[in-house]
C-alpha cells in the first residue's frame, strides 16, 4: 500500500459506496457491504462504524475485521476510549500506536489486541456528531494525510447513508434534553442591548444533498464554476444595495466577500470534485472539515471565520441547488425573534430588517461580524445560549432582553405583561426624548451641558442629528480596526476619518487613537503571548509606542483627513506625561512631513490625553501644561482605582462609582482643569446614566461623552436639574465615608423633582 491515497482511487471507492448504497438488501447489510469495501480499498484489516444511540452511547453497528458477535453489542460512552473520543471532540485521529494512546479503552469482546494503528473520523450530520468510522491495522502503521482525507471524504457520504436508513431511530438522535413546552429562561452572553418580543424563527440551513457521487465530475466542475460565479455577482449586488451604503458594516461585508475570493477554500472543494463527488456534496463536504478543525481552535478571530465560510458555503449551495433557504418575506412574521446556532453578516441581511426584532445565537462573540450588523441594525441580541436551537420550536413567543443577556421561550402571561408595560414604556420614553432633541441642554438655572456622543462605528455618527448631541467626544478607532482582516492603511483609514468628519458636518469629532491589544484583539496581529491581566497589559499607547509605525500611519490618515478641519486626537490610557510627550512627538513629526508633501494644515488642531490610569491624578500640573484637553475614561479609572475588574461579573456590584472615592476624584480632575483653563470631559459608561450623570455635573463637569441611546434621557435630566443647588449638597456628601451614595442621590433627585 502507498502512503498516499490518489484523488482517482477516492473516486473509485466512492463509486463502489455509491453501488452498495442502490443496490440490495436490509440497510444494516448495505452497512456490512460498506465497510467491507472500505477496509478493501484502503488496505485496512479492520473498518468499523459506531453510531450514536440515545444516551450519548456508541454502538459498533458494523464491522469487518472486529469479531461481528461484538456488532450491536460493544458500546463505548461518549468521551470514553478513542472512539468517543473522536465523537465528543468531532475531530480525527490518525494513531500508529494506538493501544498506548491514554485514552485507549480495550474492549475484549471485539478482539481489537491484535490490531496497533488506527485513524478514525467523525461521522457528521448538519452539525451534529452521529457517529464514528474507524479503520484499523495491525502493523504500526502511520497514516497520511491524504488517508485520512479519503476517510473524511467517505464519512461524509456514508453519514447521509446512515440518516437516509433508520438504522437509528430518528427520535434517538434528538438532543437529550428536550425540555418540552414549558416556558423557559435561558441566560446567555451580552451582545446587544434592547428589548424584544416576538416569534421564533429558526435559521437552520435547509440544504438536502441527495446525489453525493458524481456521475460526470467535469460535468459537477463546471456547475461549480458557474455557481460560484453566480455566488460572487449576487454579493456585489448586495454590496450595492442601499442597506448597506457606508460604515463599518460595510467594511465587514466586504472582508466577507474576500474570503468569498479565497483560492484554498475555493480549491479545496474543486479537489472534493476530482476525487469523485457532486458539487454540493464537495461544498458540504469542505464545510465540515472546516468547521471540525476550527473549532479546535481557540483563537477568537479564527473562529468567528467559521461563521463566514458557513455563510458563504450556504449561499454556494444555494446558487448550485437553486433553492434551499432562500427567505420567503411574505412568510416571514411581523415581529422575528432569529435564532441560530451563528451567523454570517450577510446572512442576517438576508432577513428584512423592518420585521427583525432580536437574534439569540447559540455561539458569537461581542467582536463577531454579526454582532458587529446587528449593532448597526439597532436589534437586541444574546449570544451563547447554550443549546437553545434544541429547546425552541418554530413560531415560539420568545422575549429577547438584551440588556441583561436572557431570553424567555414561551414566557407565561405575567413575565410577557412586565415586558410588553416595559417595552412600551421605553418606545414612550422614545418618543418624549425626541421631542427634546432641539431644545438646549441647558439646566433651569442657566448652566449649559455639552452632550456629545461616543462612537466606533460610522452608523454611531450618523445618529448624531437624530440625538441632538453636540459632537463625538469619543470615536473609538480601534472598533474599524478590529472588525477588518488586515491592518488599514493609511489610505483606507484616511478614507474612513473623512466620512465620520463629513458625517459629523462641523461638529467636534474627538479621534481616539488606537486602543488595541489586551482583549480588544486585532486579528492580524502576531501576538503569541498570553497576558495574566490584559486589561493593564500590552494595550493602547503603551503598544502603540512600542510599534511607533502603527501610530504613526494612523496619525498620516488623522492628518490627511482633518485637512482643513477642526480635528482633535486623544491618546489613550497615557500613565505619565513622558507617554504623552512621545506620542506628541510623534504627531509632530508627522505634522511636519504632512507640510512638507503640501498637505493643508488642519483648521484648528488639539491634543489631549485620556485620565484613566489614577497615577495621572498625581501628575495634573505637569500634564495640564502639555494637554489641549482631557477626558476621564471613567470604565478604566474606576477599576484601576478599585483594583477591580471591569469585566468580573462576580464584582459588576463590589465597588459604586457613586461612592466618596469616585467622586472626590473626579472632582480634583475638574477642579485642576478649572485653574488651568484646560477643557475637561468625561466618555465612560457612567455618563450614560441619568443619576450618575446628575452627580458628575454636581462634582463639576460640563460636558459628558455618552452612548447615542443614552442621549434623551441625560438631556431630561439636565432640563430638570437645579445644578447649584446640587453642588453644595455633593459637596457635603463627599465628606462623609459611606460605601455608596447612590441612595442619597437618588432622594435628593426624587426629592427636587430631577428626572432620572
Ligand atoms: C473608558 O475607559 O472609560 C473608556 C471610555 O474607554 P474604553 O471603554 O474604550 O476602554
Ligand atoms: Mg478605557
Amino acid at each position: 500500500m502507498s502512503a498516499a491515497h490518489p484523488i482517482s482511487s477516492t473516486r473509485r471507492l466512492l463509486s463502489r459506496l455509491r453501488d452498495v448504497m442502490a443496490g440490495s438488501g436490509t440497510a444494516q447489510e448495505r452497512l456490512g457491504k460498506v465497510v467491507a469495501a472500505i477496509a478493501a480499498d484502503l488496505v485496512t484489516e479492520v473498518c468499523s462504524v459506531y453510531l450514536l444511540r440515545a444516551g450519548e452511547v456508541l454502538e459498533l453497528f458494523a464491522t469487518q475485521g472486529l469479531k461481528p458477535s461484538a456488532v450491536h453489542k460493544t458500546r463505548l460512552r461518549l468521551g470514553e476510549g478513542l472512539i468517543g473520543e473522536i465523537a465528543a471532540h468531532a475531530s480525527p485521529l490518525a494513531l500508529s500506536d494506538a493501544q498506548n494512546h491514554p485514552s485507549f479503552a480495550f474492549r475484549p469482546e471485539t478482539g481489537e489486541e491484535a490490531f496497533h494503528s488506527m485513524m478514525g473520523v467523525p461521522l457528521v450530520r448538519e452539525g451534529r456528531v452521529i457517529g464514528v468510522l474507524a479503520v484499523q491495522n495491525r502493523t504500526k502503521r502511520q497514516y497520511s494525510e491524504e488517508e485520512l482525507e479519503t476517510l473524511e471524504t467517505v464519512a461524509m457520504v456514508l453519514s447521509e447513508l446512515v440518516c437516509g436508513s433508520e438504522l437509528v431511530g430518528r427520535e434517538e438522535t434528538l438532543p437529550v434534553d428536550g425540555i418540552g413546552l414549558l416556558p423557559l429562561r435561558l441566560e446567555g452572553t451580552f451582545l446587544n442591548g434592547g428589548l424584544a418580543q416576538g416569534v421564533a424563527v429558526l435559521h437552520r440551513p435547509r440544504f438536502v444533498v441527495r446525489q453525493l457521487v458524481a456521475e460526470e465530475p467535469d460535468k459537477e466542475l463546471e456547475d461549480l464554476g458557474a455557481a460560484i460565479k453566480d455566488m460572487h455577482g449576487a454579493l456585489d449586488r448586495m454590496l450595492e444595495s442601499t442597506l448597506v451604503t457606508s460604515g463599518e458594516h460595510r467594511d465587514v461585508l466586504e472582508a466577507y466577500r474576500m474570503i468569498a475570493e479565497d483560492a484554498g477554500w475555493l480549491s479545496r472543494i474543486e479537489d472534493a470534485v476530482r476525487s469523485g463527488l457532486t458539487a454540493p456534496a464537495a461544498v458540504q463536504k469542505v464545510q465540515n472539515d472546516t468547521r471540525l478543525r476550527m473549532n479546535q481552535i481557540a483563537d477568537p478571530y479564527f473562529r468567528e471565520r467559521i461563521q463566514d465560510l458557513d455563510d458563504l458555503a450556504n449561499r454556494l449551495l444555494q446558487h448550485l441547488l437553486g433553492d434551499g433557504p432562500g427567505l420567503d418575506v411574505s412568510e416571514l412574521p411581523e415581529n422575528v425573534i432569529l435564532v441560530a446556532r451563528n451567523l454570517g453578516p450577510a446572512e442576517l441581511l438576508d432577513y428584512d430588517p423592518k420585521r427583525l426584532r432580536g437574534l439569540i445565537l447559540e455561539e458569537g462573540s461581542p467582536s463577531s461580524h454579526v454582532a458587529i450588523i446587528a449593532r448597526a441594525l439597532d436589534i437586541p441580541v444574546v449570544g451563547r445560549v447554550a443549546g437553545v436551537l434544541a429547546k425552541i420550536e418554530s413560531l415560539d413567543p420568545v422575549i429577547v432582553d438584551g440588556d441583561n443577556a436572557q431570553v424567555f421561550l414561551r414566557p407565561g402571561e405575567d413575565v410577557a405583561q412586565v415586558f410588553y408595560d416595559s417595552i412600551a414604556a421605553r418606545e414612550q420614553r422614545r418618543a418624549i426624548f425626541a421631542r427634546l432633541r432641539d431644545l438646549p441642554a441647558e439646566t433651569p438655572d442657566g448652566h449649559a451641558i455639552s452632550l456629545m456622543l461616543n462612537a466606533g462605528l460610522l452608523v454611531d455618527v450618523q445618529h448624531l442629528a437624530e440625538s441632538g448631541a453636540d459632537g463625538i467626544g469619543l470615536y473609538r478607532t480601534e472598533i474599524p480596526f478590529m472588525v477588518r482582516a488586515e491592518l488599514p492603511d493609511v489610505e483606507s483609514q484616511a478614507t474612513l476619518y473623512r466620512k465620520v468628519l463629513d458625517e459629523a458636518g462641523g461638529r467636534p469629532v474627538v479621534f481616539r487613537t488606537l486602543d488595541a491589544g489586551g482583549d480588544k484583539v486585532l486579528p492580524y496581529w502576531n501576538s503569541t503571548e498570553e497576558e495574566e491581566n490584559p486589561a493593564m497589559g500590552w494595550r493602547a499607547i503603551r503598544l502603540t509606542l512600542d510599534r511607533p509605525a502603527i501610530l504613526r500611519q494612523q496619525l498620516r490618515a488623522l492628518l490627511l483627513a482633518g485637512a482643513g478641519h477642526d480635528l482633535r486626537i486623544m491618546f489613550p490610557m497615557i500613565a505619565e506625561v513622558a507617554e504623552f510627550d512621545a506620542a506628541r512627538r510623534l504627531l509632530d513629526r508627522e505634522l511636519s512631513r504632512h507640510a512638507a508633501a503640501g498637505g493643508a494644515p488642519p483648521s484648528d488642531l488639539r491634543v489631549g490625553a485620556m485620565l484613566e490610569v489614577p497615577s495621572l491624578l498625581f501628575q495634573m500640573p505637569a500634564l495640564l501644561k502639555r494637554v489641549d484637553f482631557l477626558s476621564v475614561g471613567s470604565n478604566d479609572l474606576f477599576q484601576f482605582l478599585f483594583a477591580s475588574d471591569r469585566g468580573n461579573p462576580r464584582l459588576i456590584d463590589r465597588y459604586d462609582p457613586l461612592s466618596p472615592p469616585v467622586l472626590n476624584a473626579l472632582r480634583t480632575v475638574v477642579v485642576n482643569c478649572a485653574e488651568k483653563g484646560v477643557p475637561v470631559s468625561l466618555c465612560g459608561e457612567m455618563g450614560g446614566h441619568p443619576l450618575d450623570a446628575m452627580a458628575l455635573l454636581g462634582v463639576g463637569f460640563r460636558t459628558i461623552s455618552m452612548s447615542p441611546p443614552a442621549v434623551g434621557a441625560i438631556k431630561a435630566m439636565v432640563r430638570s436639574l437645579d445644578l447649584g443647588e446640587l453642588e453644595h449638597y455633593i459637596r457635603g456628601l463627599c465628606e462623609t465615608d459611606g460605601h455608596t451614595l447612590r441612595p442619597k442621590l437618588r432622594a435628593y433627585a426624587k426629592d427636587h423633582g430631577v428626572a432620572i
